[in-house]
């Protein structure tokens, strides 16, 4: 009898280790955005608040701070070896120096990660019955966004991808930087056997342009993703390939011409680089964050608006779960949860964040309303990961301006200043004010106290990772 009590008791005990397990449960949270869109800032603010300002005074609407169920939170060596960890020391380091002005970070190029350990009080049943605590194991991941852009690629040929690109470069909006790379391209004889410098040159004339024109102009159409954040790949043969003009008959490319070549990279850049992202990284991936910079969209004008549509068309492409969506077919995504976020809402007066969020609202409902997304939950918020201004109440003849104080960047002086109210809804070219938006930037506020603010980054936490702390 004893005998069978022991082996009662073993068993008990094996199966509460395997819940305890079980119990522990991991998410991967994935953080994209283009270059600029405030990545870098939005990861280091959910770390420093979840790690050092986890409470319900700073995260009132995120349910296991409000409930007082949250433990500790800590960073925890990440599982993944082969990626670069997320410099959160530094990050925070240029935000809260412990001396001098506060600087932003500097931003990521290329994909990065951290661990986070957050042990929280369960909420009740089984789980509160046999493990009081338990940990949610996040890995973060954050990611250029560009390099969604070449999804497209997948399904096309080379010829395929040059009708498309080349006509783009020739718009009147791109012209003027493309003009060099242009000229460069109609020279080039394609039957020619293969020059390689001259394909380095001409490569290298349209990775300069590519960056140049999502500098100056804010384009995001460009392809492909890797030449705008090449990561480790910077200088690779592989890289080496740009669209040319003219109709491409892949039975008469003459072998070992120049034409030949472009072909061969293109494959390997798609075999090579672009499949195994969604293998290695995206498939894995369970919710999502894009951040958009919507404001500084609206700054470049109408047609730049226009392309964050698209490109938002194209992020969407991703989560298109319908039965023929050629992307779920090929890479199986676990992602069930994806939220648009308007970055860098401290930039306008809380009065007006209502229609920063119902525009990128109207950006991505425009795209989604035709798409089919099985079981995939999307939704759209404007946030600011770290406050940079204060709001400031004006009275000029006798009436209340909402206004905002801050340090412009790159300025020497303080300002209170009444910034535009953004359009609630994407505007056509007609109705575009005359005089444009100006939005300005900040510099990151001094925190005597080391603390850094934000905007609903709470709510943020609760669409994104309340249900795996309950
Ligand atoms: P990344 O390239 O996506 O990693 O973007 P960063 O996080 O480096 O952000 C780019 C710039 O946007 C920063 O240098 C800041 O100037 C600005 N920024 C990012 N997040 C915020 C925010 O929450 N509030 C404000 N005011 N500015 C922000």
């Amino acid at each position: 009898q004893s005998f069978a009590k022991k082996t009662f008791k073993s068993i008990k005990g094996k199966a509460q280790k395997a819940l305890h397990r079980s119990l522990d449960q991991h998410v991967k949270l994935a953080v994209t955005g283009l270059s600029g869109s405030g990545k870098t800032a939005f990861i280091t603010a959910l770390v420093k608040h979840l790690t050092t300002q986890a409470d319900d005074k700073n995260l009132p609407f995120f349910d296991v701070m409000r409930e007082h169920r949250h433990v500790a939170t800590k960073v925890v060596p990440q599982e993944a070896l082969k990626v670069p960890t997320f410099n959160y020391t530094r990050a925070l380091n240029s935000l809260l120096p412990s001396d001098g002005m506060p600087t932003w970070p500097a931003s990521t190029e290329r994909i990065n990660t951290l661990r986070l350990a957050i042990k929280y009080q369960s909420n009740a049943g089984l789980r509160g019955h046999f493990s009081p605590q338990s940990t949610l194991y996040l890995d973060i991941i954050d990611y250029p966004g560009e390099w969604l852009l070449d999804l497209p690629m997948l399904e096309q040929s080379y010829a395929q991808w040059c009708e498309q690109q080349y006509p783009l470069l020739t718009q009147p909006s791109r012209v003027n930087t493309s003009s060099d790379f242009l000229m460069a391209v109609e020279q080039l004889d394609l039957n020619a056997p293969v020059d390689e410098n001259a394909l380095a040159h001409i490569a290298q004339l349209y990775q300069s342009m590519l960056v140049e024109l999502k500098k100056d102009t804010k384009l995001a159409m460009l392809q492909p993703g890797r030449m705008l954040m090449p990561g480790d790949l910077q200088g690779a043969p592989l890289l080496l390939f740009f669209p040319v003009s003219g109709e491409i008959n892949s039975d008469d490319v003459v072998a070992g011409s120049n034409l030949a070549h472009l072909i061969k990279r293109f494959n390997a850049y798609i075999k090579e680089v672009v499949k195994p992202f969604y293998n290695e990284h995206f498939r894995h991936f369970d919710r999502q964050i894009v951040l958009v910079d919507v404001l500084s969209a609206l700054n470049e004008g109408h047609e730049t608006l226009q392309e964050q549509s698209s490109v938002i068309n194209q992020l969407l492409a991703h989560f298109n779960y319908g039965e023929s969506g050629f992307f779920k077919r090929l890479f199986k995504p676990n992602i069930d949860k994806i939220l648009f976020a308007a970055n860098k809402s401290d930039h306008i007066s809380a009065k007006h964040h209502k229609d920063l969020a119902l525009l990128l609202d109207s950006l991505v409902h425009e795209q989604s309303n035709h798409l089919k997304f099985d079981g995939v939950k999307i939704e759209t918020m404007a946030m600011s990961s770290i406050t940079a201004t204060q709001p400031r109440q004006i009275t000029d003849k006798g009436q209340t301006l909402d206004c905002i104080y801050g340090k412009p960047l790159n300025e020497p002086d303080w300002l209170t200043y009444l910034p535009p109210q953004p359009p609630s809804r994407m505007l056509n070219k007609n109705e575009w004010p005359a005089q444009g938006f100006e939005f300005l930037s900040f510099s990151p506020m001094p925190s005597p106290d080391k603390q850094l603010k934000h905007i609903r980054l709470d709510h943020v936490m609760q669409y994104l990772l309340g249900d795996k702390l309950t």
